[in-house]
């Protein structure tokens, strides 16, 4: 479907290296297409610039002029530096609580608790660890209902008190639940709205504080572009969260989102949702990421 840009700028140079001496000008006007690519991938404007000027030094400082092969050499520093700006190496998720506890946190729809399934499943069959769902969603009944179906597709239980209107309450009872069945993780689903407010921010913020979690994730749909930027920002400043959660990669989205929101809220990407299904979660890798950026 899309052209790749490493194919692209290979060709670009061919038809420069035909013509004589290559300039500092063919590699600006070469980053540009690369500009082009990451906007594209719904890379932020500003980062997009920023990450092409650095480019373009590193480039010049390791003499793309001279080389033979200008275009290849481009691409590589393009995707090491791409590979570095996402964080380097892939993040862990710390699990190294008993109970270790997960809280969950982003917009409605995001994908949250179809993440807090799979996360379930991923914990339980990767890392021996025997999770509990928690439902702190007291606003939608259905939401609830969704993670008790999601709890039997993985087999994990499900914590949850529909006559309980407090969502701190409710995490509170869900790990001393989690302790007494010892088992040794606590993922914990909120209720999300459909766009950043008040009331959900102090909400998810006073069940953090309540709890002291291992580990707080926001989750994000990759499709919303820029949005997912602002979002990311708006909970980041609220939670100082730990790790973000990409969902919907398996959508036609280029994944530019997570080169923004890695630059803008400086915290790892640490898990990629692609599908609707339980085994459908990714560690991140940024090495990845940058190929599929790039194309
Ligand atoms: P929540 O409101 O944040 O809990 O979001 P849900 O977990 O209910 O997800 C909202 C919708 O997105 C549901 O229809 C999910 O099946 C779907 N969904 C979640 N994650 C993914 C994903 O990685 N890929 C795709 N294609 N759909 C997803």
């Amino acid at each position: 479907m899309f052209e790749s840009i490493s194919d692209k700028l290979d060709r670009a140079f061919k038809v420069l290296k035909g013509h004589g001496q290559i300039t500092e000008v063919n590699v600006a006007e070469t980053l540009k297409e690369v500009r082009r690519a990451l906007l594209d991938a719904d890379v932020n404007f500003k980062v997009a610039k920023t990450f092409t000027d650095t480019v373009k030094e590193k480039a010049l400082g390791q003499n793309v002029l001279t080389s033979v092969t200008p275009g290849q050499l481009l691409i590589k520093i393009t995707k090491d530096e791409l590979t570095k700006l996402m964080g380097g190496d892939a993040t862990d998720i710390n699990i190294s609580g008993n109970p270790s506890v997960v809280l969950m946190s982003g917009l409605q729809g995001s994908g949250k608790t179809t993440f807090s399934g799979k996360l379930a499943n991923f914990l339980k069959k990767k890392k021996g660890k025997k999770p509990l769902l928690v439902a702190c969603d007291v606003y939608r009944p259905a939401a609830i209902d969704q993670l008790h179906v999601v709890g039997e597709q993985v087999g994990v239980e499900v914590y949850s008190n529909k006559e309980q209107k407090d969502p701190v309450k409710i995490a509170q009872e869900g790990i001393e639940f989690a302790k007494k069945q010892g088992l040794n993780m606590v993922i914990i689903d909120t209720a999300g709205r459909l766009a950043v407010d008040e009331k959900m921010m102090n909400e998810i913020a006073e069940i953090k504080n309540a709890i002291n979690p291992q580990e707080v994730l926001f989750v994000v749909d990759s499709m919303t572009g820029q949005d997912a930027v602002n979002t990311a920002k708006a909970f980041n400043s609220r939670l100082n969260f730990d790790g973000v959660v990409l969902t919907k990669l398996d959508g036609d989205t280029r994944g530019g989102a997570a080169l923004s929101i890695r630059k803008v809220v400086d915290k790892p990407i640490k898990f990629i949702g692609t599908g609707e299904k339980m085994d459908a979660l990714d560690v991140f890798y940024p090495e990845r990421m940058a190929d599929r950026i790039l194309g």
